[in-house]
Order: C-alpha cells, then structure tokens, then sequence
C-alpha cells in the first residue's frame, strides 16, 4: 500500500514523530485542548505535513522532530479552519537559529518582513516560510511568544491578496466591527509605545497593520488573558476568526 501511495503521490504519507508530538503538546499553549481537540490538532498536522516541504538552511538539518514540532505548532491556528487555510504555497526553510536575509525583496512586491534584531522567521507571499529552529524550540511557554503561529498568520493574511492584518473573513463577520476593533487597538498601542510605556505586548506589534495582527494572534493563542485584558474587541474578533476560545480553554486547566 505504501508502495501504491508513494506511486500516486510521489512521496511516502506523512507521519509524525510521537516524541516530538508529546513534546509539543505537553507546552502551556495547548493547555486545556481535550481528546477530541488533540485528534483533530493531529489530523491538521498531518495535512500539514503532507501538504508542505521543509528543507534546511544555514547549515540546519531538518528532521522528523522538527517537522512535527512546526506542524503542531501550525495547526493550531487552523484546528478550526482546516489545514486548507495555509494553500497556495509550499516550502518551509528552517534556519539553525536567527539569520540574516540577504534582502532582494520590498515591502512593495509583497514580502512582509518579521525581523527582532535579526530575524526569526519570514513569511513571503506565495513563497516560502522561514523559520529560526532557535525560535520554534522558544515558542510555546505561554508568554506570548510563538514564532510557528506568528508567520503562519501572516500566511493567512495574504489570502485576500494584501499584507494588511485584514485576512479574508467568515460569512457573518463584518469588515467594519473587524477594522474598527483592529484600528482602534493598533492606534493605541503605538501611542502607548511611543511615549515608552511599558507593555504586556511586544511593542514589535506596533511595525505596522499586519504585525499588530500576527503579534496579536501570538498572544490569542499564547497568551490570551493579555488580549481579553487590553483589548476585547480584538479578542472577539480574533474568537470568531480562529473559531476558537483559548482563554475558555485554558481556564478549564487553571489551577
Ligand atoms: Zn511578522
């Protein structure tokens, strides 16, 4: 059968490294997620997984356990939407740790850039995904921070063609309640990070539209109290985008 499927596909199915798979799943962001929420996390992952090549960069050898870990960490915004969510592009480059782009691309062609000093991952339209292994193995702990989610979330932004924090959204959700609650929260928070107040939210998210969106979903996911706490409206919207409540999630585990 393997033989057969490997002829029809050119590759053998995916599979995940269960090592890798326990890992993951046993880090703080997917606190509270039940049996039924698991299965289907894994059954996005290995759509992931199938759907995506991933090739070294910088020296990285990308094996089993790190294809699984960014596939974990992927599906879990698109537990929801489906793995489909993340069509229309292939490759996933994993660099050893932060690297540095030797920048032949503009904003003006589409290439949205994540850079925190050197960059930890990058998200190119129709083009491949990078990612730091650095910063993979960093995300995760609850504290706001997931490299995965943040560039995959870019990804979902670029659907409806532009790079502007606006994804395309579900019958039932407005494009004002959504602008209105992004505009609203993005103005503030850069004023905040003007006059150097300190923030729960990593002032990066102050670069721009579509990094408020991308950090933002970070924290949905990651940290959800933050959101619910500085800016409701974005967490309803956010809620009804991803189909899914975190913070409800996570308090089920709360202690
Ligand atoms: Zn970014």
């Amino acid at each position: 059968m393997g033989g057969l499927l490997s002829a029809l596909f050119g590759r053998e199915p995916p599979t995940l490294d269960e090592t890798a798979w326990q890992d993951v799943l046993a880090l703080p962001v997917f606190a509270g997620l039940d049996a039924d929420g698991c299965a289907r996390l894994r059954k996005q992952a290995l759509g992931i997984l199938a759907d995506k090549t991933f090739s070294g960069a910088g020296g990285a050898e990308v094996d089993a356990y790190m294809r699984t870990a960014i596939a974990a960490f992927a599906a879990l915004p698109v537990l929801e939407l489906g793995h489909e969510a993340y069509g229309g592009w292939r490759e996933i480059v994993v660099y050893p740790g932060e690297f540095i782009h030797d920048g032949h691309e503009t904003d003006e062609a589409g290439v949205v850039h994540h850079i925190r000093h050197v960059r930890s991952g990058e998200a190119m339209d129709g083009g491949p995904l990078v990612l730091s292994w650095d910063d993979v193995a960093a995300s995760g702990g609850g504290e706001g921070y997931n490299v995965v989610i943040h560039e995959f979330a870019h990804k979902l932004d670029m659907r409806n063609g532009s790079v502007d924090g606006l994804p395309p959204l579900h019958a039932g959700m407005r494009i004002e309640d959504w602008a209105a609650a992004f505009t609203d929260a993005y103005e503030d928070f850069c004023r905040r990070v003007d006059v150097g107040e300190a923030t729960d939210i990593d002032p990066y998210a102050a670069e721009s539209p579509a990094e408020f969106f991308a950090v933002l979903t970070e924290y949905f996911f990651e940290w959800p109290q933050v959101v619910q706490d500085h800016y409701p409206a974005v967490y309803a919207q956010l809620r009804q985008y991803y189909r899914q409540d975190p913070l409800q999630r996570q308090e089920r585990v709360a202690p």
